[in-house]
């Protein structure tokens, strides 16, 4: 089984089998260091810059912008929910996400 995952208009949209599961300008906290130096990072999700699938974890990486120290980039592979019998399930959106090292894909 395929799943299809597309960025939309632009960066606004995670689609994932033609349906728009994910948008920006939400709050995602991150636990990471790499981003800011908070010790979580209150991410306003600026623009999607790339989707993938990594086993049965949807994953993205972003654009966006540190609310508490002002810090803004792109993040790493960032889990955004999971593919479960050939549906999608977001996580919680008070989450405490873990950026993934870049180093399985580019
Ligand atoms: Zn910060």
């Amino acid at each position: 089984m395929t799943t299809r995952l597309r960025v939309l208009d632009d960066g606004a949209w995670i689609s994932i089998d033609d349906y728009r599961e994910v948008r920006v300008s939400e709050l995602w906290r991150l636990d990471t260091d790499e981003f800011c130096t908070c010790d979580l990072t209150d991410l306003i999700v600026e623009n999607f810059q790339t989707v993938g699938v990594d086993g049965s974890s949807v994953e993205v990486r972003v654009y966006g912008q540190c609310i508490a120290c002002g810090a803004s980039g792109t993040t790493g592979w960032i889990p955004v929910g999971r593919i479960h019998d050939g549906s999608f399930t977001e996580l919680a959106r008070s989450a405490v996400r873990r950026p993934r090292p870049e180093t399985k894909k580019q």
